[in-house]
């Protein structure tokens, strides 16, 4: 087992595209535990669009990051030492570690909830569907979208993390599906892999026009992930008694100021309701969201992409994709290879 501990620091606040030149690589000793601690090293790390909006001095649904701080991700590594009684060495484990080989806890963390993971799955799956955008895109679209059968939805950020998974859930419940994502390729893929019913290319088609064709009754359901303009163009394609669905709204997160929205007084026009909700509030109902994900993931019913690029040192420019759309899916990186050889 390596001797130090590798660790990324967040030293500076972005203000616009988060790089390298925000963070500070720093080795330091592999940390001891004291008695109700283990000692994790760390296998995959998570990255999440949010992780920009904690980097931000101001406080969010969580408490801000502070500077110095190892940068925050949850991610899935292994147990190496114990001295708590529910954590023995060579668990599988998620939980808040960041971005370090290795991590203290006890098994308290406030912001993501430490837990054991069954033996029986692939480690990165925790992370992927049946993690937080899996969770999300179905909470989301169920619950806070009432998605149901004959329903018009429209999603951005298609084919990301989060909206591939919820374009996939509204077409298992019966809905049309119509993704927004960027890309000839991603958009192929959600149309012959993700099964959706169209996909438009925000980057080269004409968003207000390919909705006007796909969508010529409005749009019951809009699942957004990316805020800004695409948002303002659906708004004003709403259908009576649509549901927007404030998931995300990356196109902000890298800028000061957020995007005017033009068309919201369509909500009036139309008697729509737009929602936000953050995931954190579902999680006590994770099991009933997890169990039907993996019956639609083993029929084949349901895809999704994971990207694992690999190598700590590679961790900036890795959280960088996401906001480049760089990313295929569910970006992760592979920091150690399991199991660890607990006895070097
Ligand atoms: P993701 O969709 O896998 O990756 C981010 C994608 O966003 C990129 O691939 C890119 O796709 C798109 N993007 C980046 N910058 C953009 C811009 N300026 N304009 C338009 N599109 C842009 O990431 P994810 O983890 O699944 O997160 C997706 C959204 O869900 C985020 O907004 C995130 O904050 C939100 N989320 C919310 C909750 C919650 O509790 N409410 C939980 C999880 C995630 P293209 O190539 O298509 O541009």
């Amino acid at each position: 087992m390596p001797q130090v501990n590798r660790q990324w620091l967040m030293t500076a606040r972005p203000e616009g595209l988060v790089s390298k030149e925000h963070f500070t690589f720093k080795e330091s000793p592999v940390p001891g535990v004291e008695a109700g601690q283990f000692l994790v090293r760390n296998l995959y790390l998570s990255f999440d669009p949010t992780l920009r909006v904690w980097m931000r001095e101001q406080d969010s649904y969580v408490p801000s990051m502070k500077i110095g701080d190892v940068m925050r991700c949850t991610s899935v590594g292994q147990v190496v030492q114990s001295r708590n009684d529910d954590y023995h060495v060579g668990d599988f484990v998620l939980g808040g570690f960041g971005w370090q080989d290795f991590c203290v806890s006890d098994g308290h963390d406030a912001i993501v909830p430490t837990r054991k993971l069954p033996a029986n799955i692939p480690l990165t799956l925790p992370l992927s569907a049946l993690g937080i955008t899996g969770l999300t895109a179905y909470f989301g679209m169920t619950d806070v979208g009432g998605v149901g059968e004959g329903d018009i939805v429209v999603v951005s950020g298609a084919a990301g993390a989060t909206g591939s998974v919820a374009g996939q859930v509204a077409r298992l419940k019966g809905a049309t599906v119509i993704g927004i994502a960027g890309g000839e390729e991603k958009c192929r893929w959600l149309v012959e892999q993700a099964k959706f019913d169209h996909a438009i290319d925000y980057k080269s088609d004409n968003v207000y026009q390919k909705l006007k064709e796909y969508c010529p009754d409005g749009i019951d359901c809009f699942f957004d992930n990316v805020g800004g303009e695409v948002l303002d163009i659906v708004l004003g394609q709403l259908a009576i008694n649509a549901r927007v669905v404030l998931c995300g709204a990356i196109s902000d997160y890298n800028s000061q100021d957020g995007y005017g929205l033009q068309n919201y007084s369509n909500l009036i026009v139309q008697r729509a309701t737009m929602r936000g909700f953050i995931i954190l509030d579902y999680l006590h109902r994770a099991d009933e969201a997890a169990a039907q994900l993996v019956q639609w993931i083993s029929q084949g019913d349901l895809v999704y992409q994971e990207d694992i690029q690999h190598g700590l040192e590679n961790a900036p420019d890795v959280f960088q994709r996401i906001f480049t759309g760089k990313n295929r899916g569910k970006q992760l990186l592979k920091v150690a290879e399991p199991p660890i050889n607990i006895d070097k």
